[in-house]
This record gives structure tokens, sequence and C-alpha cells, in this order.
């Protein structure tokens, strides 16, 4: 079973671990598939789900809530999470947009939840980040659409996804509550959040990072470049008596001092049983830096 964890002094309590559905649409799965899937990580203790607008061309949310409406007391098991603030190009049914673009207008922000809240077949969402930094940012739009749509009970708690510390500490000033979780990319194949400051953050204001691509979008098993990396895995793996490479990346991720919440990107329960198996797995701190070395092909300084 997967532990519990709170996210932050007054945030939500999440699974340690959390199902990220963004390539949900390539699983090919049909509404009765995908409620036997979510069914089986919800038994497995995975209650906490990560999704965005855009996931899937924005067709993600809508295939969650089909299978969600085959059981809509499932709901009640969840923390559902999603996100919104990237235009993309290519929106079904939608002449589109010419150009790709951030967008954090409190009108978009409000409809983009509401939208979400449609498709996912639910009237609340445990959590709503914006997904990436907008250049073209008024933070003061962020948080009137954050306090609006608190106070209607459409979400219950905010945060953000790829944002430096500067960016975080502008839009937390303008907030009458805390920011919850920064979501972002951690992997030893990509360390930047480890040392730029982002997580000193997260751990000085005692909120967890949630983790995205852990496992490099799958290309820590297929690129050559990486060879280095499996090999020290797999020794570390048979010293720490892990099954898998992706069980020791996972708990060197969860190693790191501000405990971020690992996103598992796979659709195959068996993948995410495996998964969960990290968190019983304890990394040394020469095992982590040996790790560490691997992937970045130099010692420390
Ligand atoms: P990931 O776990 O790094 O990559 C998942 C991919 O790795 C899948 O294609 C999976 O294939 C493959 N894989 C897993 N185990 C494997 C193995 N043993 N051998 C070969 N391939 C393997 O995670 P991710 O999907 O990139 O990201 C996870 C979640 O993070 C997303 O779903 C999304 O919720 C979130 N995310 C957030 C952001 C953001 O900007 N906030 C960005 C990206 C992602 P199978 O499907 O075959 O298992």
């Amino acid at each position: 079973m997967v532990e519990r964890i709170r996210l932050a002094p007054q945030g939500p309590e999440f699974s340690r671990m959390i199902c990220g559905y963004w390539r949900l649409m390539e699983w090919g799965m049909s509404p009765q598939q995908l409620l036997t899937f979510i069914e089986q990580h919800v038994e497995l203790g995975v209650t906490t789900v990560d999704h965005a607008d855009i996931y899937g061309g924005y067709a993600c949310e809508q295939a969650f809530g089909d299978a969600l409406r085959l059981k809509p007391a499932l709901r009640q098991s969840l923390e559902l999470v999603s996100k919104c603030g990237i235009a993309t190009t290519a929106k079904p049914g939608n002449p589109g947009n010419p150009i790709g673009h951030y967008i954090t207008d409190r009108d978009h922000i409000v409809q983009s939840a509401e939208h979400s809240l449609r498709y996912l077949h639910t009237d609340y969402l445990d959590l709503l980040l914006i997904h990436r930094p907008d250049p073209l940012m008024d933070a003061d739009d962020v948080a009137e659409a954050f306090v609006a749509l608190h106070k209607s009970g459409k979400v219950r708690h905010f945060g953000v996804s790829n944002f430096t510390p500067a960016q975080f500490q502008l839009l937390q000033s303008r907030l009458p509550f805390s920011l919850v979780t920064n979501q972002v990319e951690i992997s030893p194949i990509h360390q930047p959040a480890i040392l730029d400051g982002t997580l000193d953050q997260c751990q000085q204001l005692r909120i967890k990072p949630m983790a995205w691509s852990c496992l490099g979008g799958g290309r820590l098993f297929n690129d050559a470049e990486f060879q280095p990396l499996r090999d020290e895995l797999l020794r570390v793996a048979q010293e720490i008596g892990a099954e898998t490479i992706e069980q020791v990346v996972y708990a060197w991720v969860m190693r790191l001092p501000s405990s971020p919440l690992p996103i598992i990107g796979s659709g195959k329960i068996e993948r995410v049983r495996s998964a969960l198996k990290a968190q019983k797995l304890a990394l040394n701190r020469q095992q982590w830096f040996r790790i560490r070395k691997a992937a970045l092909g130099y010692d420390v300084p």
C-alpha cells in the first residue's frame, strides 16, 4: 500500500505516489478498461491522479470522466489534480491558435477549471496548478481567479508547475492562502530543480513538490547515452534489493529532503505496482551520489 502524505501544512493529503494521465490517449483503453485501471491503482492506495486541460489534445480529462461516469462513487476515493495555462495549436473541434502560447488571464483560468470539472465529471478539483510560467502573467489576475474558484468551492487548493522560486514568490505574495506545491521535472537525467533553488524553496516552505518524468519519459531505458546510468542503477538495485532500475530511480527521487511525490506515467498496472515498492527502498548517501555522477558524467567538485 502507498503511504499518505500532506502536501503542505494547510494542504491536501495525497497518495505518496501519483498516477499521471498525460499519456492516456496512447493507452487505447475503453471507458470500462480505464475504469478497471483506476480501480486497480486506487486499490493499491494510489488515489491521486494528475491531469491537465491540454493532455491528449484536450481529450484526456474527458476520457477519464467517461470512465468515472460508469462508477460515480469512485470520485470520493480520488484526489483530482488539473492544470491550465497552456494554449496549444491543436484543439480538436476548435479553429485552434495560430501559435502556441501561455495564458493566465483571470477569465481563462476560471473557464479552464470549469471545463475540467465538466470533462472529469466532478464538481470540484482537489488541486489546480498553473502549468507553466507565463511571461505575461499578471499575478493579481491569477490571484483573483484562484480566489473566485476557491470561494465557489470549485477548487480546494492551488499550486504551480515549472515555476522558479521567484515566480512562485510573486504569485504567493498576492494570495490569501498558501500555494501547496510546485510540480517540476525531477530525475537523475534532469537535475536542475535539485540545484537551482526550486526544491530548497519547497523545503523552506514545507511544501512537497510533485515530480514529473522521473524516468525521463521512458528515455532512461532506451537512450544509448544513459547506459552508464543504467549500469550504476543496476549495481545499486542489487545492493539494496530492488527488482528493477526504475524502483531505484523512484527511491532516488524520494530520498530528496523536500519529499517529492513521483508521478508515475505508465498505464500498466504492473508497472504501477512495481513502482510502489520503491517506498521501502533506502539509498545511502554514497549510492545517491553514485547515481548522480553516473547521470551527469562528472563527480562533485
Ligand atoms: P515517466 O514515468 O518518466 O515516463 C513514462 C513513460 O516511460 C511511458 O511511456 C512508459 O511506457 C515508459 N516506461 C515506464 N517504465 C518503463 C520500462 N520499464 N521500460 C520501458 N519504458 C517504460 O513519466 P511521464 O509520462 O513522462 O510523466 C509522468 C506524468 O507527469 C504525466 O502523466 C503527467 O501527469 C506529468 N507531467 C507533468 C508535466 C508538467 O509540465 N507539469 C510534464 C510532463 C508530465 P508504458 O506506458 O509502456 O509503461
